[in-house]
């Protein structure tokens, strides 16, 4: 029952020009090379997105995709391949898309808003499960491209689909409206998320109502749709309002029980109720969009109730953390279907630091396919990725295990059996991904895999490096190289887990301050090269031996190093060359460039591979006079060196703020550092298009009550004004949250609360002033130390330091984990 077409089906359904060489059933829809799994029956469209989808029509091929959906034929020639032709290559998938949508009539649920879509989908599947079968978006998948590639998930076994579509700027709307063509409308929660990319906040809402343009049915809050009345005349509206007793469903009650949320209700004039198993603000308005919609859509208020409880934490985040034995674990334990499967298995297969790789996977629910062909495609799919161990949870999984031809198989028909063995698997440097259906509770498995915690974690963002990065290589001339600097564990991020993400996203260089730190990105699979900025003497070997290239910076250094190549008959090795242009830290002088220029000229053992300088002051406009000659000092000494050596070298001078503020000064390369952490002190603090990437949260171990003349921590420092309440929170000083925050000078986040510390900052724990923390505080509620909304420029500027200094104090044992959407 998958859907398949013919490309000469394609062909017209898309309009396209070109010639059909050999018709084939498509099946599957490509827009990324990099993520091959069924090459025969694939078509790729050749987006141009930041890079140009052309360019990878060439590695498509070579994976063996032979149907292409392009703007123009590939100069090279591929005589065996079918190139459609059109005039733009997204609206061609979004054509596909919306003819695949027409050809099924199952009711479609369309959810559109600035917060809350993704959580409101997965919620509603949640609760129509028991008697539908539904396709929605996989993750977030709720843009221009993710929509048509959502849809297309669409077969016969379904009856229900939920899609959420999300926008940026104005005119997108309407496409999306044709692929998903809802019959039922939900609008959730309206923001300032993307205002900027229309002309007001009316524009926006009013072109977000486009998708409800053809809908039955239209859920939404009163207050919000007030003014558009006659956007909305044809519609059915069902309302939900918490102050107006003329909504459909004014809730007009609202109490904290413990951790759960009681809400009560006017509904056909009778009072209803409803538990809602989550506090925080947004969740419960996510409840009652729910709610809403499951009384609109004709459920019973006890049903709706019922179901209401029982719903669980949705997160569409896969979570990359270190695991026992030094195995990596990519924890996916709360949905499963065969979209979000692939996502997860591209992942897996992104991880290069073990050979060995292998999948947890429960029984899938819902895919709306025959179990034999849903099995079987599982089955191809883990094949396809070079998996080489898997165990199967679940009774189906066991019935279809004959599909399973891989070197180490295990199938178990329940967590609780998998648990009882799990010392027998001997789980041991692999990289091992566990995805299971939520039923199947597999963050039992996670756990004991997991190394166990202490309850402070850097969270790093993987997506939002991944657009940092984006970001700055859109401000870079044509052709200009990337080196992102990995020193210091990523600025505190990490080591081989970020460093993967930026190889398998196409950096040129990487660079490390010590050898040692280039090792451990070697033995975590790194290939890319990577410049070593204080090599050490003593360790060339490690140096040669890992394919490290050493900064070179003085006369010393590179005698060594080219005494140590020819004692070991090592010819052009790479290095780079460090002038000094006004830092004085590192480097060749002016003055000393001829003497280096008669040494390099002649020597057959180095090959410069890059000349490079460092600004002192990028960001800083007082000092620009200054930058100016620098960059005129390193302009000398680079065409000097080139003259020399008789080839061209790597240029590169700009670290973060050089990219931004001096885009002439950019040349061959650009060392990008603290910018890709989502800090940058030359971009507006509210430019949308930088974000940091870390997240420091910790937990409340104690709460206690504390009276006005109570001393609070070591040497009596802290108390507070009022009798008031304290919490003990799990970080400090040994965690890198130093001492000089104590006394009220840091700040925490506890339940979306700004609180200062009180008293000093003891090595393991702070306490924190919560009197003010409305609805008080509980132990084990999470605390945030930085995040998006509490810079780390901010606890910089409170203790009188750099970010720099901030991120790279926190301490190892901080647990690191790495999500990915
Ligand atoms: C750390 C470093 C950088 C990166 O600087 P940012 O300000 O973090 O971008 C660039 N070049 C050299 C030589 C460095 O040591």
């Amino acid at each position: 029952m998958q859907n398949t077409y013919s490309v000469n089906e394609v062909k017209g359904i898309i309009n396209a020009g070109g010639d059909i060489v050999t018709d084939k059933p498509i099946s599957v829809l490509l827009t990324d090379s990099r993520r091959i799994t069924n090459p025969t029956a694939s078509l790729f469209f050749a987006l141009s997105d930041r890079r140009n989808g052309h360019e990878f029509i060439a590695d498509a091929y070579t994976a063996g995709v032979r149907s292409f959906v392009v703007k123009q034929r590939p100069e090279v020639i591929m005589a065996d391949a079918n190139f459609l032709i059109v005039a733009n290559v997204l609206t061609a998938l979004q054509a596909l898309a919306t003819y695949h949508r027409n050809q099924f009539n199952l009711q479609v649920i369309g959810i559109t808003g600035s917060n809350g879509k993704t959580i409101v989908k997965e919620w509603l599947y949640q609760l129509f499960c028991p008697e539908k079968n539904i396709v929605r978006n996989p993750k977030s998948y709720n843009s221009q491209i993710g929509v048509p590639l959502s849809v297309w998930q669409i077969n016969a076994g379904h009856n229900l689909g939920i899609f959420e579509a999300g926008i940026s700027t104005s005119g997108e709307m309407e496409k999306l409206a044709a692929m998903i063509n809802p019959s039922v409308g939900i609008l959730t929660h309206i923001g300032t998320a993307h205002d900027e990319g229309f002309e007001s906040p009316e524009a926006k809402l009013k072109e977000k109502l486009q998708l409800f343009k053809n809908c039955k049915q239209l859920i939404y809050n009163h207050e919000v749709l007030l003014n558009y009345k006659d956007e909305l005349s044809d519609i059915e509206c069902f309302t939900w309002s918490r102050k107006l007793n003329a909504a459909n469903l004014y809730v007009f009650s609202e109490t904290a029980i413990s951790d759960k949320y009681y809400l009560r209700a006017i509904y056909k004039e009778k009072e209803i109720e409803c538990l809602v198993p989550f506090r925080d603000e947004a969740s419960i308005e996510n409840a009652i969009v729910c709610w809403a919609t499951m009384l609109a859509m004709g459920y019973s208020p006890a049903d709706a109730d019922d179901r209401i409880e029982r719903l669980s934490a949705v997160s569409m985040r896969l979570e990359l953390k270190h695991g026992v034995n030094d195995c990596s674990i990519i924890d996916d334990s709360y949905n499963s279907d065969i979209q979000s499967l692939e996502i997860a298995l591209n992942f897996l297969s992104q991880q290069n630091q073990h050979y060995k790789k292998t999948v947890i996977l429960s029984d899938i629910y819902q895919s709306g396919l025959q179990q034999d062909a849903l099995y079987k495609q599982v089955a191809q799919l883990i094949k396809d990725k070079k998996i080489e161990r898997f165990i199967g949870v679940g009774v189906d999984l066991d019935k279809h295990k004959k599909y399973f031809n891989l070197p180490e198989t295990h199938f178990y028909a329940d967590t609780a059996a998998l648990l009882q063995d799990i010392g027998k698997l001997h789980f041991r440097e692999e990289t091992i991904l566990i995805k299971g259906s939520r039923s199947f509770e597999f963050e039992r498995i996670s756990r004991a895999l997991g190394q166990k915690a202490h309850e402070t974690v850097l969270e790093i963002n993987l997506n939002t490096l991944l657009s940092n990065l984006n970001f700055y290589k859109a401000k870079l001339n044509p052709g200009v190289k990337v080196m992102a600097m990995v020193k210091a564990f990523s600025y505190g991020s990490g080591t081989f887990e970020v460093a993967n993400m930026l190889q398998y996203n196409k950096v040129d260089y990487l660079a490390v301050a010590y050898t040692d730190e280039g090792i451990a990105l070697r033995e975590g699979g790194i290939t890319l090269p990577i410049v070593v900025l204080n090599p050490e003497p003593l360790a060339y070997d490690k140096l040669t031996t890992y394919k490290l290239e050493p900064e070179i910076y003085s006369f010393t250094l590179l005698d060594e190093f080219v005494k140590y190549a020819q004692e070991n008959e090592i010819s052009n090795y790479p290095i780079h060359i460090k002038i000094d242009t006004g830092m004085h830290r590192l480097g060749f002088e002016e003055y000393e460039v001829e003497t280096l220029c008669d040494l390099l000229e002649i020597n057959k053992y180095v090959r410069v591979r890059s000349v490079f300088s460092h600004l002192v002051a990028s960001d800083n406009e007082q000092h620009d006079l200054f930058t100016l000659k620098q960059i005129g000092i390193f302009e000398k000494a680079y065409a000097q060196i080139e003259e020399a050596v008789g080839y061209s070298v790597i240029k590169h001078i700009s670290n973060t703020s050089g990219i931004t503020r001096w885009p002439t000064a950019q040349y061959d390369m650009v060392r990008l550092g603290i910018g890709l952490y989502g800090v940058d002190a030359a971009v507006p603090a509210d430019d949308a298009g930088l974000k940091p990437v870390a997240t420091l949260k910790t937990t409340v171990s104690q709460v206690k009550k504390v009276l006005a003349n109570d001393t609070i921590g070591y040497n009596r420092n802290g108390s507070l004004k009022n009798d008031g309440m304290i919490a003990t929170v799990r970080i400090g000083y040994a965690d890198g949250y130093l001492r000089a925050f104590g006394n009220g000078v840091g700040r925490m986040l506890v339940n979306g609360v700004l609180v200062p510390t009180v008293g000093n900052v003891s090595m393991d724990m702070c306490m924190l002033d919560i009197t003010e923390v409305p609805g008080g505080v509980g132990e084990g509620d999470e605390v945030i130390v930085f995040n998006e909304q509490q810079r780390i420029e901010q606890l910089a500027a409170q203790i009188s330091t750099i970010p720099y200094e901030i991120l790279t104090n926190i301490s190892q044992r901080v647990k690191r984990v790495y999500f990915y959407e």
